[in-house]
């Protein structure tokens, strides 16, 4: 009589994973600290409070700027690393849908509340050898993050005028013309210096709410890739691959830019992003 591997019966049939939404896996990566789980379309914080994932509305790009879901901020545009291929097509800001919800528990709700957790970092300054602070928050260890960049920029003296004399970093306020807060608020956005890199808006300054003016608008650059690479691998997005430009402007955003596999990494010769403190 043939024997048949007890085990054969023993073993339970292999339950299939839950499959995750696309872009939940890329959340819950990016913000480890203070994300920890998926259910029921909604996401879970770590302290224990849920915020819905995808509100399932059919919405035309305005409607999603103004009421922009988890699932937006994740999937509503593609946000693809290094310098665009080719100008950017009409209204295509990727990065720029932002769950107004999610950055206001994240980073607080208050001017006062986001200054609290404001921490120095030592940027390269004008001249040679010399240093400034500038404050960003520390929450998700954007700090330590920014640190990093400002550290590789400093071995780099041919870049020097796209980094010094920068535009800011911290700044509560609305996005100009909408009830939407801007990334500034938050201390994870950074404008580098103004005069070398390029704003929609500027560049229209008497005209920019002409609608003929901002459906032709002609895309400029002049921040080299060199710079945007660094930010990038750091988990900071430019505000260079918009359709509305400003090429001045980067901001951490980690779930869009999902960490690079190992292989490239260490073919890059890359370490992996600054851990620990600053030092400042
Ligand atoms: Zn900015």
């Amino acid at each position: 009589m043939a024997l048949f591997p007890a085990v054969a019966y023993l073993q339970p049939p292999a339950l299939a994973a839950p499959t995750l939404p696309p872009g939940v896996d890329l959340l819950l990566q990016a913000y480890p600290r203070h994300l920890k789980g998926y259910a029921d379309n909604r996401i879970i914080w770590k302290d224990g409070t849920t915020m819905q994932y995808d509100d399932g509305l059919l919405k035309t790009e305005d409607q999603t700027f103004d009421s922009t879901d988890l699932e937006d901020q994740i999937n509503g545009l593609l946000y693809t690393p290094g310098m665009p291929l080719d100008t950017p097509t009409y209204n295509c800001d990727p990065g720029t849908f932002r769950c107004q919800e999610f950055f206001l528990k994240m980073y607080g709700t208050s001017e006062a509340e986001v200054r609290r957790h404001l921490v120095p970092v030592v940027w390269p300054d004008k001249k040679s050898g010399q240093t400034k602070r500038i404050w960003v928050t520390s929450i998700n260890g954007v700090h330590r993050h920014l640190q990093a960049v400002a550290n590789e920029l400093a071995k780099r003296p041919h870049l020097r005028k796209y980094v010094t004399d920068i535009g800011g970093t911290f700044n509560w306020r609305p996005i100009m013309g909408t009830n939407r807060m801007s990334p500034h608020s938050f201390g994870i956005a950074i404008d580098i210096n103004t005069a070398n890199s390029e704003y929609w808006k500027w560049d229209h300054r008497e005209t920019w709410q002409l609608d003929s003016v901002e459906m032709n608008l002609q895309w400029r650059n002049s921040v080299p890739l060199e710079i945007i690479e660094i930010f990038e691998y750091h988990g900071f997005i430019w505000g260079g691959k918009w359709y509305h430009y400003d090429t001045m402007h980067f901001e951490y955003r980690p779930e869009l830019l999902p960490p690079p596999p190992k292989a490239i990494e260490k073919k890059a010769g890359r370490k992996t992003p600054v851990k620990g403190s600053a030092k400042l």
